[in-house]
């Protein structure tokens, strides 16, 4: 496989405050009060770069919450003014890309359930030709490293450069101890190909629960990916999506002081 992406370093397009780089914040914006809460919460920690929220949340069956829309747009750039941090958001719409960049987003991603689909991946590309923003994809929910790739692909070729993939795992039938199996040959082959893409691990999708997020987020550091999304949210047990993987900041913090970093060739 040929593989041709022009794609700018990860320090020009996000500034990490802290090290490794942490991306947070809750599964879904569910009020205004609990995403700058938390959004607060985290800044005081210290240690994380940005701000994430879902507000149009693809979910796999009817009747759930599916993201509180639009209007979370404006408690994110509430968040933003008031922490400083830059914020990010999932896209899975062109409409959806139109509205974020309107909004002042810093950051997009593109969630696991569209990349699996080249037609989205596309009119999200379109969407993005003439603009210079960060677009992170994250992997397809099946083990589809060529979807992932093509994905990458329709995007960099709408002239995003600023380009980075998230690891989330990858849906299986068989039991296991995680939400989505890690498969990290998949990310590791990505590396392989594109040694310039930055890869970010996304430990909470991975594990689907709160006590292997330590392990799975040092295994992607030890495995040198950089930096991780984790889900924060000010009352994970009352989460409205993804509650038994999401963190309190504070629990988020310590997790970060167990991480051991390994130290820059000199
Ligand atoms: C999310 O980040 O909340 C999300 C929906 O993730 P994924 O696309 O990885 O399932
Ligand atoms: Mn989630």
């Amino acid at each position: 496989m040929k593989l041709n992406l022009n794609i700018q370093p990860l320090s020009s397009w996000v500034k990490v405050t802290h090290e490794p780089l942490i991306i947070s914040g809750p599964c879904s914006a569910e009020t205004e009060e609990q995403l700058v809460a938390t959004a607060h919460l985290l800044k005081a920690t210290g240690k994380v770069s940005v701000l994430r929220a879902g507000i149009w949340k693809p979910r796999t069956r009817p009747g759930e919450f599916e993201g509180i829309g639009s209007i979370g747009l404006q408690w994110l750039n509430r968040a933003k003014q008031e922490t400083g941090l830059p914020i990010a958001v999932e896209v899975a719409t062109a409409k959806h890309v139109e509205e974020a960049l309107a909004a002042g987003v810093d950051i997009l991603w593109i969630g696991a359930r569209s990349t699996v689909n080249p037609f989205t991946v596309q009119e999200i590309a379109d969407a993005l030709k003439g603009v210079d923003i960060p677009v992170m994809v994250k992997n397809p929910i099946n083990p589809d490293l060529s979807l992932w790739i093509g994905a990458l692909e329709r995007i960099n070729q709408a002239g995003i450069t600023k380009l980075a993939a998230i690891h989330r795992g990858f849906s299986s039938f068989e039991k296991s101890a995680f939400r989505n199996e890690p498969m990290w040959d998949l990310a590791i082959s990505l590396k392989t190909l594109v040694p310039d893409l930055p890869i970010i691990n996304d430990p909470s999708h991975i594990c689907g629960n709160r006590e292997l997020l330590p392990f799975i987020s040092q295994k992607a550091l030890d495995l040198d990916m950089q930096g991780l999304m984790i889900e924060s949210h000010i009352d994970p047990s009352v989460a409205w999506t993804d509650a038994k993987q999401q963190v309190t900041p504070s629990a988020l913090s310590e997790m970060i002081d167990g991480f051991v970093l390994r130290k820059p060739e000199s």
